[in-house]
């Protein structure tokens, strides 16, 4: 039965850390940097195709480098169900983000080849091109244009900081394709991806069902006061642009706290001008990060921010302008997926939850072309992004199996 399939934890386990000698950081425990189209991140494409290769998968790229590596299925006409993420890693990144992904999909390969299990559906294990956005900006941006949200043209002409555009790294890497990027019709995009927070952890839970990811807004604030001596003016004829931006921090955090399990709020970046002990501060820029579920959320939170503007401005004497800089929707991943991850998740007996993502993946850029989900494991104290960031070896199957089992499902229960 094929209910009673599951994939080789130590095989898996092993891909990982023989994959990790492609951009191990020296003198770091688990730390990589294996930027996108680096010599690093050459060698673990060669190091995938030949593992495909060794179990009978074709192997193509398209236009952008995208890997495909496909299964064939015993339906010709149905389109592959793909199990997809990214190899690529920040520049003191970890091990897991992404690459624990397309490893299992690759264990879910091998372990339908040595059980001689043809699903009715081609297969097809996906490393997307430049995910993390480390080497060349934006992040996500050969699943973007996958799905139209970018141009090709856009995409192969981003450079990198000796500026090296993708187009050239990519030439240079041989990985070019000949495939139009998106002329590529999946039935379905499964992505297995570690927590990257503490959510799973802190609840003791071993998955996460994903149904969708957050809505995010960015913005720039910049408070204009003015400049003046510290000594010589009262404090009642000050426009002290510090003073007036703390209180937008506070209202910002406020609006970050109005619904909570939802709504969140960042300000990352606060720089007062001219940066003097003994001036007022005429000037304040800062950044807002905005997230939340549903569009509704969002545009709440962005009026609240107005309004916290408005008031501001009339009661400190400043002129405040909110510049939008970024949005990116929210995104529901497709029922069906999420029935075969959850059903699959049951079956195996793994405690869990549904949950959101925080962060973006290639999958919310997959979901506007392909019926999409994701499944989390657990990863140790929420790191991710940095050279501690850990999984165990338990959590790394676990999340194998469900993407396995789910697979399977997907493949019995749909016919397109
Ligand atoms: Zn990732």
């Amino acid at each position: 039965m094929t209910t009673d399939l599951r994939v080789s934890g130590e095989r898996l386990w092993a891909s990982l850390s023989e994959t990790a000698r492609f951009g191990a950081i020296p003198g770091t425990e688990r730390g990589m940097c294996r930027l996108t189209l680096s010599d690093e991140d050459i060698a673990v494409r060669h190091w995938f195709v030949a593992a495909c290769r060794e179990i009978g998968m074709a192997v193509t790229s398209d236009r952008i480098g995208t890997l495909f590596a496909r299964r064939e299925g015993s339906e010709p006409g149905l389109p592959p169900i793909a199990i997809g993420s990214h190899l690529d890693t920040q520049p003191t990144g970890g091990r897991f983000d992404g690459i624990y992904g397309v490893l299992a999909g690759l264990e879910v390969a091998r372990t339908l080849h040595d059980a001689g299990i043809v699903t009715r559906h081609p297969i097809e294990v996906i490393d997307w091109t430049n995910e993390e956005g480390a080497r060349f900006a934006p992040a996500m941006v050969a699943s973007g244009v996958f799905a139209g949200v970018f141009s090709l043209d856009y995409a192969l002409a981003q450079e990198d900081r000796d500026g090296v555009s993708l187009g050239e790294a990519l030439a240079r890497s041989g990985f070019a394709g000949e495939q139009d990027v998106g002329a590529h019709p999946l039935a379905a995009h499964f992505e297995l991806h570690i927590e990257q927070g503490p959510v799973l952890e802190a609840e003791q839970l071993e998955i996460g069902v994903v149904s969708g990811v957050q809505g995010i807004r960015w913005f720039d604030v910049v408070v204009k006061g003015q400049t003046c001596h510290a000594g010589t003016t009262p404090m009642h004829l000050r426009r002290d642009a510090l003073h007036a931006a703390a209180r937008l921090a506070i209202a910002v955090d406020d609006i970050g706290r109005s619904d909570p399990g939802a709504s969140l709020s960042t300000i990352g970046l606060f720089q007062a001008y001219p940066g003097s002990r003994n001036t007022a501060p005429g000037e304040v820029r800062l950044t807002v990060d905005l997230r939340h579920p549903d569009v509704a959320g969002l545009d709440r939170m962005e009026a609240a921010l107005k309004n916290a503007i408005a008031a501001l401005e009339a009661s400190q004497n400043v002129a405040i302008t909110l510049s939008p800089v970024w949005s990116s929707p929210p995104v529901t991943f497709d029922p069906g997926v999420l029935d075969a991850i959850g059903g699959a998740t049951r079956r195996l007996s793994y405690s869990h939850r549904t949950m959101l993502s925080g962060a973006g993946h290639d999958s919310v850029y997959t979901a506007r072309v392909a019926p999409t989900g994701m499944i989390f494991v657990p990863c140790e104290n929420g790191i991710s992004h940095n050279i501690a960031e850990s999984i165990t070896p338990a959590d790394a199957a676990r999340g194998a199996n469900v993407l396995l089992q789910a697979v399977l499902d997907y493949d019995r229960a749909t016919n397109i």
